[in-house]
């Protein structure tokens, strides 16, 4: 009986409490936040909102249900992982997030009206706008060379039905044949990333294809890493990779698909059985169409930025972070773009909270592979400074070129950049 009566009175005070709960779930918002771009800069921006104020209303635009990262889509072009194993989806960031993901792409940005105007014709209205559209090819800028053209050269800098179509070239092509690279001058989506391909290329090549060679025709005369990368080159690609810096005419101008030909600035013509040419880029396009980009000078079609917040000098309440912002010296990496959607989602709740905002910090770690087993990583801890971003000097570093006992160092370097891509996952997606 006891029992029973205690049963009773629980529910009478559930049945109160119910009431309550709906009131304040339908309580307005304390600030509503619009986020474009579903990469790694804006659902670290979406998810890290909520969790720092769960009042505010974040609504995610991003028009696909799955992204492919492109961090290890070079390890499914070197064959040993597949395109599945790249794949992230929205399902926390709704579920337990409680992020509105519109699944449509943004199509104008009025900063005046503060509205976003949707591919199905609707519009959000926003109180702050985080942005985080990543990069878009510049077609074109290498004469040939348009989104026809990268069904028959992939570019592969969107992971996705490039990786795929560019694993299955390389699978096709025969014993023997010549890979060609074009790779562009900075800036550039992940510095790092055409010298870790060339490198998994190679892993699948001297185990397949041996008497193939990778042709790398570089529009510029240094790269990220260089050191290490072509130390592991030469120890485990020996005279299978043939770089060629700017200054030796490595700089692709102009491309002939039909004849699988890449044509240099001075004349050369290289003819190769697979051709990844990854193009020039710049931001996104609804950040340059909306006038968020700059429109002349050494960083023309990037979006200027406030160093301290990341709010766009073009535009109040809009916030660009990830590639398409012009971050000065943090290089264009996934975890830069993670480590600023973290400040700004603070910052944001600051300001609706009524808090002074804090000093922020941005950090960046890079693992390449230069084979499945052999690692390499550089670190970097960013301080904003009203003259731009700064390193920190003597806070980040790059791996030893010679560390006592190598082989281990690199095989653990290489375990650290997967649980650093699994990490980054369940921080961002998870
Ligand atoms: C081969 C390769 C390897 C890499 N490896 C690493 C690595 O190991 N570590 C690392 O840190 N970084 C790596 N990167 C870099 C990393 O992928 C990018 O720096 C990162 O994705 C940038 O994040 P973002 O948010 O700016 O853009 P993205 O992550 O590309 O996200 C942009 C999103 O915006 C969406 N979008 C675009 N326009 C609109 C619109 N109009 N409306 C709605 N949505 C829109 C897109 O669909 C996309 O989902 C690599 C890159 C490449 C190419």
């Amino acid at each position: 009986m006891a029992m029973k009566r205690r049963t009773f009175v629980g529910a009478i005070a559930a049945a109160a409490i119910l009431p309550a709960v709906a009131v304040r779930a339908q309580a307005p918002a304390k600030a509503r936040v619009v986020v474009i771009g579903g990469g790694f800069g804006g659902t670290t921006a979406a998810k890290f909102l909520r969790l720092e104020d769960p009042g505010i209303a974040v609504t995610l635009v991003e028009p696909k249900a799955e992204f492919h990262t492109c961090p290890a889509s070079n390890y499914v072009i070197g064959g040993f992982r597949k395109l599945a194993d790249i794949v992230q989806d929205y399902s926390a960031l709704a579920g337990r997030h409680g992020v509105r993901h519109v699944r449509e792409a943004a199509v104008a940005i009025d900063p005046a009206s503060k509205t976003v105007r949707l591919s199905g014709g609707q519009t959000l209205a926003y109180d702050k706008l985080v942005l985080s559209p990543g990069v878009d090819m510049r077609w074109g800028d290498i004469e040939g060379y348009d989104e026809a053209a990268s069904a028959t050269m992939p570019h592969a800098w969107h992971a996705g039905p490039q990786t795929a179509l560019l694993r299955r070239q390389l699978e096709a092509m025969p014993d023997g044949g010549v890979v060609a690279l074009s790779i562009p001058g900075l800036p550039y989506r992940c510095p790092p990333g055409p010298y870790e391909r060339i490198s998994l290329i190679a892993h699948y090549l001297k185990m397949a294809k041996p008497r193939s060679k990778i042709l790398a025709l570089d529009g510029k005369d240094a790269f990220s890493k260089q050191a290490l990368f072509q130390d592991g080159w030469a120890e485990l690609y020996k005279d299978m990779i043939e770089w060629v810096p700017l200054g030796q005419d490595g700089k692709i101008v102009e491309v002939v698909p039909g004849e699988m030909t890449l044509v240099s600035e001075f004349g050369q013509r290289h003819k190769a059985a697979v051709a990844n040419v990854i193009p020039p880029q710049f931001a996104g396009n609804i950040a340059r169409e909306s006038g968020l980009a700059d429109k002349a000078g050494q960083f023309e079609g990037w979006c200027p930025i406030d160093p301290f917040t990341f709010e766009s000098t073009l535009a109040k309440d809009v916030y660009v972070i990830g590639d398409a912002a012009n971050g000065g010296v943090m290089p264009k990496s996934g975890f830069s773009a993670s480590s600023e959607a973290k400040a700004v989602a603070r910052h944001i709740a600051s300001l609706v909270a009524g808090r002074t905002p804090d000093l922020p910090v941005y950090i960046n770690t890079c693992y390449s592979l230069v084979a499945p087993d052999y690692g390499i990583s550089v670190a970097d801890v960013f301080r904003p400074t009203k003259d731009g971003i700064v390193a920190t000097p003597g806070a980040g570093g790059l791996s030893p070129r010679h560390p006592p006992d190598a082989a281990a160092f690199r095989h653990h370097e290489a375990e650290y950049a997967y649980g650093w891509y699994a990490s980054m996952s369940q921080d961002i997606w998870g």
